[in-house]
Formats: structure tokens, sequence, C-alpha cells
């Protein structure tokens, strides 16, 4: 039996990184910088308010209450006009650029408007005191020209995107993001949503893999279900294999005499069939196909799941730049048992959690592990990592893969 670590070093080692590529920044979304993003603009352009309020010398607030005439206003997007002499304020809105002369912005809430005299001259109270400076969001402060604002392998996340729009980043150096087949083999793989015939079960595979593809941001080409049949099989394939950066395909790698990913893999890509020390998702199978990686991954939906996490989403990963590779890991508190017997693999329990009031991560397995048994491991949040022997005692430590932010059900 291979250990899982091997075959991930050997599978990682077979898919290198991806060409970068320059593309426009609202395509970015969720890749990875090629290259340093280095600002051409300055952010903000220019001196400017953040408050609303009067724009004023701070020199003439020294002592309040005080009495200033209102010599103008400059809305957010409008330019100043004139500047703000002794004595005076000019009415200003957040964001709008600081008049000449001004030093400081008093907050509309320490103001008392006095109205306009018969000679049209307008007055303001001002109630507080401000030292220079105050309010004013200098040029600049954000972002300066030069400065290197993310590096290399950087996901491109939405706060990212705002910041390259607010440079002014019209394109990006990124890893492409992949184009991924994915396809089902077995006869007795239903889709249609037509009733059973006996033997037939639905198809779930390649619909809960298109989604996990999806997820890791790759682009999901669907090859549908396959036939047990070696000649369509190999035209599937070999199709797939001129347009797509990889190919995932589920079931028919292990032993059964219709086995035909095993046959039609065996015989024209270049591949290694495994037997991982792992449970579930034991058979595991990875090569090239005229150049192209192809994951065979089993076809009990649990082990498709767990296969494709543990063997298939680091390496497209890796091949679209990222470098956190695996789900995060923490040390546990098993509040629940995880029974098991020695085996000589490592045991892969599907659990839910929850961080605890003492800080820690407290789990317990679900209801039924089978590998046949999509819908319990459905419901999980995480795989406690088992190993050899007779399993976690309530209150040991084990450690777990976290599949998903634990709280991310339920948006508070
Ligand atoms: P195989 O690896 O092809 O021998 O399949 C192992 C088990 O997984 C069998 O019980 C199959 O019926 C089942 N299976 C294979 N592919 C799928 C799929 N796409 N959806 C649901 N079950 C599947
Ligand atoms: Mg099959």
């Amino acid at each position: 039996m291979t250990p899982l670590e091997d075959a991930q070093a050997f599978v990682l080692e077979s898919c290198p990184l991806r060409e970068p590529v320059t593309v426009p920044r609202e395509q970015a979304g969720g890749l990875v910088l090629a290259a340093a993003v280095v600002s051409t603009e300055i952010v903000p352009p220019f001196d400017n308010t953040a408050v609303d309020g009067y724009a004023v010398r701070s020199t003439d607030v020294a002592s309040v209450p005080v009495e200033l005439v209102v010599v103008g206003e400059i809305a957010a997007g409008a330019a100043p006009d004139r500047p703000v002499g002794e004595g005076e304020a000019i009415r200003i809105m957040t964001g709008a650029p600081m008049p000449p002369g001004a030093d400081a912005v008093v907050m509309v809430e320490y103001s008392e408007r006095l109205g306009t005299d018969d000679g049209g001259t307008e007055r303001v109270r001002l109630n507080e005191s401000v030292s220079a400076g105050a309010a004013i969001r200098r040029a600049g402060d954000d972002v300066v020209i030069g400065e290197e604002l993310f590096v290399e392998g950087t996901q491109i996340t939405p706060a990212i995107e705002g910041v390259l729009a607010s440079v002014n980043a019209q394109q990006v150096e990124v890893y492409p993001r992949l184009k991924v087949a994915v396809l089902s083999t077995g006869d007795e793989l239903i889709t249609d949503g037509s009733p059973l015939a006996p033997g037939q079960i639905r198809e779930s595979n390649k619909t809960m893999l298109a989604g996990m593809l999806a997820e890791a941001g790759c682009e999901v080409v669907d090859l549908g279900v396959v036939r047990d049949d070696e000649e369509e099989l190999e035209r599937v394939l070999r199709s797939a294999a001129t347009e797509v950066d990889a190919i995932v395909s589920s079931g028919g790698v292990s032993m059964g005499d219709y086995d035909v990913v095993k046959a039609v893999l065996g015989r024209i890509a270049d591949m290694t069939w495994m037997q991982m020390s792992i449970k579930p998702a034991k058979p595991f199978a990875f090569g090239k196909l005229d150049g192209v990686p192809v994951f065979g991954l089993p076809g009990n939906p649990v082990s498709s799941m767990v296969s494709f996490e543990l063997m298939a989403r680091p390496a497209l990963r890796r091949m679209m730049g990222h470098t956190q590779l695996a789900r995060p890991s923490v040390v546990a508190i098993a509040d629940h048992e995880l029974r098991r017997n020695p085996d000589g693999k490592v045991h892969f329990m599907r659990v839910n959690g929850q961080f605890a009031d003492d800080g820690r991560f407290h789990i317990a397995p679900v209801q039924a592990q089978g590998s046949h048994q999509l819908a319990a491991t459905a419901n999980a949040d995480a795989m406690a990592v088992v190993p050899d022997g007779n399993g976690v005692d309530v209150g040991q430590e084990v450690a777990v893969l976290l599949l998903r932010c634990p709280g991310s059900r339920v948006v508070s």
C-alpha cells in the first residue's frame, strides 16, 4: 500500500504550475497573482475631508464658540474654486478635496447655521476647536506610487479586486484558471430522472465533483456518464485531453472485471495505479494522457470525495499557483469516541465540530461512515485523521482537516 504522503508528493511533482497569463481585472477574481502588483497611482489622489463639516483655518477655531463667514460649498466630486481666508469657512462634504488655506475640518455636528444677513453674508457658529490636520485624509495615505501592494502567490479576493480598481490596475498577471474535465463511468448510473430499472442507481459523483472543482476555482467541462465500454471511454478521454488542462474521472479503478478506466487508461496513458494506505479511498490512479494530468478516483461516492480532497484538489490548486494546498488542520478534542480497527491504514473519519468555550475544536463523527453513505458525509464539516490502531477515545486529541470554516453554514 502507498502511504498518502508519498502519493501526494508524487502527484504534486507531476503537476507543475501553468505559465502565467495577463488577464483583465474583471476576470481575475479567485486567481493567484503570478507577479507582484505595484501601484502606478496614489490613493487617495488628493487631500480630502473624512467628515461632513466646515473646512477652516485651525487658528480661527482655537477658541470657541466662534462665528465664521461661509464663503462656499464643496461636494464630493467638485473642485475648490477659492481658498479659505482668515475668519472664513467652506462647507464641505465627505470625500471632497480640501480647499487651499484650510488646514482642518470641524464636523457638522459641532456647527450651527446662523443664516444669511441682508448683505448676503452667510455665517456659521462652530463649537469645537480642532488642531491642524483634523479630519483630513492625506493624499497617498492608503497607497503611494511604486508601492508593492500584493506579492506573487496572493489569491485575488474581492477586497483585492477593489484595491486593483482603486489604483486603476486594468490587467493583472495571474496563473490561469484550469479547465478540468469530469466524468463518471458505470453502466448502472442514471442521470435523467427516469424510474430506476433493476440494478440501476442515480449518478452522484460527477455532480459532486463538478461542484468541488468549481469550489477549487476550476472551470468545469462536464463529460457526462460514460458507459463501461472501452471504445467509448477511449474516444471521450482522448478528445478531452486535447481541450482541457486536467481530467478527473470516477469509478472503474479497482479490481472488478468491468473496471474499464483501468483497462483504457492502462493502455493509452502513462498511469500509476495505487492502493493507498487510507480509508476510504484506497484505490487511486494518477498519470498523464498526452501530457494532461488524469486523476482516477474511486467510484464509491465517499471515496470519490475523499480522494478528490486529498489527491486532486491540492494538485489542481498547485497548478493554479496556490501555495496553501491542504485544507487547514487543527488539533481537535473528541467528544465522542472514534472507533476503528487496526488495518495498516490511516482513516479519514467524517466529523462535525465546533469551537467550544474552552477555545478548542470539539468533534463527533457523523453517524454513518460507509464509503457509499454520501448523505452522512455531506453533513460533515471536517475529517478526523485517525492513525492506525483502535481509534480515539472520548476526550483525546486528534488532528482534523477542516473542509469548511466552522460556523460558516449560518450567516450571523
Ligand atoms: P466502481 O469503482 O466503478 O467499481 O464503483 C464502486 C461503487 O461506486 C459501485 O457501487 C458503483 O455503483 C458506485 N458508483 C460508481 N460511480 C458512481 C457515481 N458516479 N455515482 C454514484 N455511485 C457510483
Ligand atoms: Mg464501475
